[in-house]
């Protein structure tokens, strides 16, 4: 799923809980529960062969530039969060997605116990779901969106 998704929900955690090591333990598994869920975000359409790789890593950046901005200005829009459990939780919640799709490291994570276990459980989670199911897939993450700003801004 696209990053403004993944950290934004992971922020949403950070913003509901105090306590760390509960919010890092949410916010991975909110990953796989994203990931799981029909959607559409540069990975899964390159799998296709729709894009090339330069226009994926582009939209990725973009991605991730956008998702940084909207918690930097939820942030200061809203100073009683608890910026430590705000930020652990965005990170933490992308944090899959920086170990596993790097392709830097992508290529020893994928070959390197116990990373290659956890590489093919991402992985096989975004098959099943990797068609182009944008008349569920960009609504469901308009409203997972909407309802983690909503959390965060409440
Ligand atoms: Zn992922």
């Amino acid at each position: 799923m696209l990053a403004i998704n993944h950290t934004l929900v992971g922020a949403a955690i950070g913003s509901q809980i105090d306590n760390i090591p509960v919010v890092v333990g949410l916010a991975i598994a909110s990953h796989f529960v994203l990931d799981f869920l029909p959607h559409v975000d540069a990975g899964t359409e390159i799998k296709k062969g729709g894009l090339r790789p330069i226009v994926k890593y582009f939209l990725a950046m973009i991605d991730i530039f956008a998702a940084l901005i909207i918690i930097t200005l939820i942030l200061f829009a809203r100073p009683h969060l608890n910026r430590e459990a705000v930020i652990i939780g965005a990170l933490t919640a992308l944090l899959i997605d920086i170990i596993f799709c790097v392709p830097i490291w992508e290529p020893w994570v994928e070959k390197t116990w116990p990373f290659s276990m956890i590489y093919k459980f991402h992985n096989d989670i975004h098959r099943p779901l990797s068609k182009y199911q944008y008349n569920i897939g960009i609504p469901l993450q308009l409203a997972i969106i909407a309802v983690s700003i909503w959390l965060l801004l409440k």
